[in-house]
C-alpha cells in the first residue's frame, strides 16, 4: 500500500522578516519547514529598520487593511514571544507650523480616523502624552494604533518559538538551484519539499535573478536610507514620533493641505529626508531616515543628512541627543508600479516568490504571510 503523508514540506528561502514570517504561518498551519539563509544572521532590511508597525501613514483602502492586520498578527505574537519586545506604543506625528498643522486636522478627520485610532493634539496635548518632547511646536497626530518591535531581536525570538519538530533553521546557507520539489544549497546538499517559498529581499540576483530580472525592469526598484542610534536617553519616549517632513513622503496624508506645504529645506530635499524616532528597549533612539532611488547606491553615509534628522530630533526633544553610537545605511525592494502593496507571483509551479513590500515590509510581514496561504 502507497504511504500517506500527512505533512507536506516546505523550503522557505531567507531569513528575513518575509522569510521568517512565512515559516511561522507555515508552522502554524502544520507543514514541517526547513529555512534556509545565506548568511550566519539575516542582516538586511529587516534588520536595519526602526522596528515600526506603522499604521499611521499607511493609504486609506487595502493599505490600511493589510497593516491593521498585520498589527492585529504582532500583538498575537508579541504576547505568545516576549522577545519580539512588542509594546503598543503608539506614535507622535508632529506639526512644526500651521501649515503642517493643518495637514494632520485633514487626516484626524478622515472617516477612517477611527481604525488608525488617531486623536489631535495642541501643544499640551502632544507634551501630555510624550513628556520628553519639548520643543517647539504647533501640535501633534497622536496615532494609537502604531507599535514598536526590536528589529535586531525579533528574528532569533521568532525563530526560538519555533523551534522543534518540525523546524529547521539552516544559517550559512545560499540556494544555488531551484528545481521542481527541491532546492540546492552551495555546499551541494538538497533539500526536497513539496512547496518553494523564496524571499529574497533586495536579492535581484542569483537563485532569484531569472524571476526578478524582470521584475526589476517592470516595476521593483530598491531604495536605500540612511540610519543612525544614540547611546541610551536618559528618560522614556513614550511614543514613536515623526517629524512634519513624514507628511510628504507617507501616502496616507495625500489630502489637499499637503500641497500648501512649503519646500524642505535643501538637505532635507536631496535625501528625501523625513524624521523618524523610536527608543530602543535598552534606551537608544533610532533616527532616520532618507530616501535614495538611484542605483548604484553610495556605499558611504552622508553627513548633511544626519545633520538634519540630528537637527530636527533636538527641536523636537528641545535637548541635545545623546552621543550618536552608530550609523548605517539599509535597502529595501519595492513594488514601484501600480497598486499592488507586496509583489508575490508562482514564476514555476512549486514556487512562490514574495518581496517588494517597501517600507511598510516590517509592519505587513506577518499579514503578507497569511495571505500567501489563503
Ligand atoms: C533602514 C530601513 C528602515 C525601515 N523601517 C521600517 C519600519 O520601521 N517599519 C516597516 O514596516 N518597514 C521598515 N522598513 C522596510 C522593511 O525593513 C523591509 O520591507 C523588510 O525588512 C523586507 O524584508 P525581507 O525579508 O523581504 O528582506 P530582507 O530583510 O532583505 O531579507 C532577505 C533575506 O534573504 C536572504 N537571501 C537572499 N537570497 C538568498 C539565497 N539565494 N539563499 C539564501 N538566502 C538568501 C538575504 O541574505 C536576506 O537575509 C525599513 C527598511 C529599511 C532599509
Amino acid at each position: 500500500m502507497a504511504a500517506v503523508r500527512l505533512t507536506q514540506r516546505i523550503v522557505v528561502i531567507g531569513g528575513g522578516v518575509l522569510g521568517t514570517m512565512h515559516a511561522v504561518a507555515a508552522r502554524r498551519r502544520g507543514y514541517e519547514v526547513v529555512h534556509l539563509e545565506r548568511e550566519g544572521e539575516a542582516r538586511g532590511a529587516s534588520v536595519r529598520n526602526f522596528g515600526l508597525v506603522w499604521v499611521s501613514g499607511r493609504r486609506a483602502g487595502a493599505e490600511l487593511a493589510l497593516a491593521l492586520r498585520a498589527r492585529e498578527l504582532w500583538a498575537e505574537l508579541g504576547a505568545a514571544v516576549p522577545g519580539l519586545r512588542f509594546r503598543p506604543a503608539g506614535s507622535l506625528t508632529v506639526a512644526a507650523d500651521d501649515a503642517e498643522l493643518r495637514v494632520l486636522k485633514e487626516a484626524a478627520a478622515r472617516p477612517d480616523a477611527v481604525q488608525r485610532d488617531v486623536e489631535l493634539l495642541d501643544p499640551g496635548g502632544v507634551r501630555a502624552a510624550n513628556p520628553a518632547l519639548r520643543g517647539e511646536l504647533a501640535g501633534g497626530l497622536l496615532c494609537r494604533a502604531d507599535a514598536i518591535v526590536e528589529p535586531r531581536q525579533a528574528l532569533p525570538a521568532l525563530r526560538g518559538s519555533l523551534a522543534g519538530e518540525g523546524y529547521e533553521w539552516r544559517p550559512g546557507r545560499e540556494v544555488t538551484e531551484i528545481v521542481p520539489n527541491a532546492v540546492r544549497d552551495h555546499t551541494g546538499a538538497w533539500h526536497h519539499c513539496d512547496l518553494v517559498i523564496l524571499c529574497p529581499g533586495t536579492t535581484f540576483t542569483g537563485v532569484a535573478g531569472r524571476y526578478l530580472g524582470s521584475l526589476a525592469r517592470d516595476g521593483v526598484r530598491r531604495v536605500r536610507l540612511q540610519m543612525m542610534q544614540t547611546a541610551p536617553l536618559a528618560e522614556r519616549l513614550t511614543t514613536a514620533v515623526a517629524d512634519g517632513d513624514s507628511l510628504r513622503y507617507y501616502p496616507a496624508y495625500d489630502l489637499p493641505a499637503r500641497s500648501l506645504l512649503p519646500p524642505q529645506p535643501p538637505a532635507a530635499a536631496r535625501t528625501r529626508a523625513q524624521l523618524l524616532m523610536v527608543q530602543r528597549a535598552d534606551g537608544g533612539l533610532t533616527i532616520g531616515d532618507t530616501h535614495d532611488y538611484d542605483e548604484p547606491f553610495a556605499f558611504d553615509v552622508d553627513s548633511d543628512a544626519y545633520d538634519h534628522l540630528q537637527a530636527r530630533a533636538e527641536a523636537l526633544l528641545g535637548a541635545p541627543i545623546p552621543r550618536v553610537q552608530r550609523r548605517w545605511a539599509g535597502v529595501y525592494s519595492e513594488v514601484s508600479a501600480g497598486s499592488a502593496l507586496y509583489h508575490r507571483s508562482e514564476p514555476e509551479p512549486g514556487v512562490v516568490l514574495v518581496t517588494g513590500p517597501g517600507g511598510r515590509g516590517m509592519t505587513c510581514a506577518p499579514a503578507i504571510a497569511e495571505e500567501t496561504f489563503r
